[in-house]
């Protein structure tokens, strides 16, 4: 039997931020992951060439929280990026989101920013209410934009229609009418400097923390004598699905390695919504600010089966969650915290975030048995 406060499953954002606030609080933690490498999703690792590469697809770190950028700053230096976004449309790449230029080049046109809203007011097909992807898109940009950028990558993304999706998914997406091509607009946008991995491991280098990997929740279940469990993992598959399976949507990761260039494309991501089975590619140095003679990319192919990357935010899919969570909710010595244990499309700060807030639940446990 091994003994320790907490039990904290899986170590990518949720786990390890968890682990780190009850290890600093005094609380002695055990955290494992399945995998055979902490920091999750936002794994990241030198390839063969020597390359600093993300293994489950690229990483930018963007956020608005002052309280999310100081406390990951305990064990990272930052290097300042902004990430910038190609789409091939109709042979051409072109900025994305859809921004003045974009209109400009696809169209042939000159408009100025008002120009710009006032085509964007002709074109678009207001929806009331805006409940699908497909409302929000139409009632922005109307259909020809929809069909060209918006209708293709989806279904690849998700086999599903953006009149299937939650509008929250397309929301991640805005449209501008001036010449700003970042892909996000927030306050703090860096990589660390180092890498997520290097992050992690300052992160859950405490003496108060043991970390046991290639390590599967149910087969360490009932060996390890403690007081609560923090889950990260998949929430129905903790209750051996008993309201049934909640759909996730996977990836395929292609990755490939040039040695007789020093670069595949000309900003870190090109997407591909109507050409390929991929979805987009990804080259790392553009966001790292590796300096080396070769580059390394990846496609990333969507797929319905394999790990599960994206929850799928649509009605019926929150209604299966929420079954789960009232039932999580009548257990006072478990919290289900991450994008799989919480069943959101978080980016990785909104899973900070909701660590922060979901350690201090645990450390209120701890103190009334
Ligand atoms: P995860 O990182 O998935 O960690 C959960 C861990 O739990 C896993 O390591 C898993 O192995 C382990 N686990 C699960 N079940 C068990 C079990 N039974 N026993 C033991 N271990 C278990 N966010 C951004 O902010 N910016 C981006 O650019 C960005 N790009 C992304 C690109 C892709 C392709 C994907 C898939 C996600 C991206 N994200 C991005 C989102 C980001 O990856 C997540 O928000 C974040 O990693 C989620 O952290 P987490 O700890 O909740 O989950
Ligand atoms: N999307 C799209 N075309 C694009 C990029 C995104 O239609 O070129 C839609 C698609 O539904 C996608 C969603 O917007 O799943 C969110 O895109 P984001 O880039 O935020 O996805 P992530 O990086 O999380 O995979």
């Amino acid at each position: 039997m091994i003994r320790a406060d907490v039990l904290v499953v899986g170590a990518g954002f949720a786990g390890a931020v968890t682990a780190r606030l009850l290890a600093d609080a005094g609380h002695s933690v055990l955290i494992i992951d399945r995998r055979p490498h902490i920091a999750g999703n936002a794994y990241d690792e030198y390839d063969a060439h020597g390359i600093l590469i993300h293994r489950y697809g690229p990483h930018l770190f963007h956020t608005n929280s002052d309280r999310v950028m100081r406390w990951l700053s305990r064990f990272t230096d930052w290097r300042f990026y902004e990430h910038r976004v190609l789409t091939q449309v109709e042979g051409q790449l072109l900025p994305f989101p859809i921004n003045r230029t974009t209109l400009n080049r696809l169209y042939g046109l000159d408009l100025d920013e008002a120009g710009v809203a006032a085509f964007l007011e002709k074109v678009r097909e207001p929806r009331d209410p805006i409940r699908t992807s497909e409302d929000l898109v139409l009632s922005s940009v109307g259909r020809d934009l929809c069909d060209k950028f918006f209708r293709g990558y989806t279904r690849k993304q998700w086999g599903l229609d953006l009149a299937e999706l939650s509008a929250g998914v397309a929301a991640r997406i805005p449209v501008r009418t001036n010449d700003d091509d970042r892909y996000f607009t927030d306050v703090y946008q860096f990589m660390p400097r180092e890498g997520y991995t290097k992050l992690f491991e300052r992160m859950l280098d405490h003496p108060h923390i043991q970390i046991r990997l290639e390590t599967d929740f149910r087969d360490i279940d009932r060996h390890i004598a403690r007081r609560h469990t923090v889950y990260t993992g998949p929430i129905d598959e903790y209750y051996d699905f008993r309201f049934g399976r909640l759909p996730y949507r996977s990836l395929r990761f292609e990755h490939q390695h040039f040695a007789d260039r020093e670069w595949f494309q000309p900003v870190a991501q090109i997407n591909y919504p109507n050409d390929h089975d991929y979805t987009r590619i990804t080259e790392f140095k553009h966001a790292t600010g590796q300096r080396h003679t070769g580059t390394s990319i990846v496609r990333e192919y969507p797929q319905s089966e394999g790990d599960p990357y994206y929850p799928i935010p649509r009605p019926e899919n929150e209604e299966l969650y929420q079954k789960y969570k009232d039932l999580s909710e009548t257990e006072p010595n478990i919290t289900f915290v991450g994008r799989l244990a919480q069943y959101r499309y978080y980016n990785m700060d909104q899973v900070v975030a909701a660590a922060l807030k979901s350690a201090e639940k645990v450390k209120e446990a701890l103190r009334h048995p």
